[in-house]
């Protein structure tokens, strides 16, 4: 099937912001009592905030977060990660972003951020790329990844099937979505991860964060059949 739209991951892919979110989950769970570690944060990384907390309370406290728990540690770590210094877009993204545009490919947001800061940033940082109706955020699911119904909706919102379409993730949960969505998955490794972790996960190709998104720009061109590659 010739390829018809890309679905872009966020935090990772477009901007460099893990840094900050594993800064803001380590101490916010200090200050509720629990324990992770920001190297944890990576590998829980795409992860709803509830779904995440909820693991943290089944480790320390052996029960489910009440509902009331979930949003006070998620409030305290949204308030945590606004005081970081602001992410940088990722090097590369407005470009490669720009390129799959003009390639003609549907462009869909399929994140597992309910960060209103980031989202807000989007259009300033990649204009005229994500309209409203063409994103997935953590609002609009029952189910974060690595449940596929996130990428699922993508699909559902570019009015492609799984075949038409190429998924760019940074992140184990995210590529293990992606995957049971049945979508080709790149995956750039753009954090501290061991690419093996991508690789088992269910990435069909791990590419490295240096020249990773031209790597991609080529894979997506060869797949549109816009290159002479075959
Ligand atoms: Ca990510």
């Amino acid at each position: 099937m010739p390829l018809k739209a890309v679905l872009f991951d966020m935090d990772g892919v477009l901007y460099d912001s893990m840094p900050n979110h594993a800064t803001a989950w380590s101490e916010a769970a200090t200050r509720f009592g629990l324990t992770m570690t920001p190297q944890e944060a990576y590998l829980h990384e795409g992860r709803t905030g509830h779904g995440t907390i909820n693991i943290l309370a089944q480790r320390h406290w052996h029960r489910d977060a009440t509902q009331q728990e979930m949003e006070q540690i998620y409030k305290v770590k949204s308030e945590i990660f606004n005081t970081c210094p602001a992410p940088l877009p990722m090097p590369g993204a407005a470009e490669l972003l720009q390129s799959i545009s003009r390639l003609g490919l549907t462009i869909v947001l399929v994140t597992g951020s309910a960060q209103h800061s980031l989202l807000d940033r989007l259009a300033k940082d990649y204009p005229g790329i994500f309209a409203p109706e063409r994103m997935v955020t953590a609002f609009d699911v029952k189910h974060g990844k690595p449940h596929p119904e996130p990428y699922l909706m993508g699909l559902e919102k570019a009015g492609v099937q799984a075949s038409e379409a190429i998924v760019v993730e940074n992140a184990p949960l995210g590529v293990e979505a992606a995957h049971a969505a049945g979508i080709f998955t790149i995956a750039v490794n753009t954090g501290p991860l061991d690419p093996n972790v991508l690789l088992d996960a269910g990435a069909d190709v791990v590419l490295p964060r240096e020249g990773g998104f031209s790597q991609a720009l080529e894979l997506i061109q060869q797949r549109q059949g816009t290159t002479a590659a075959e």
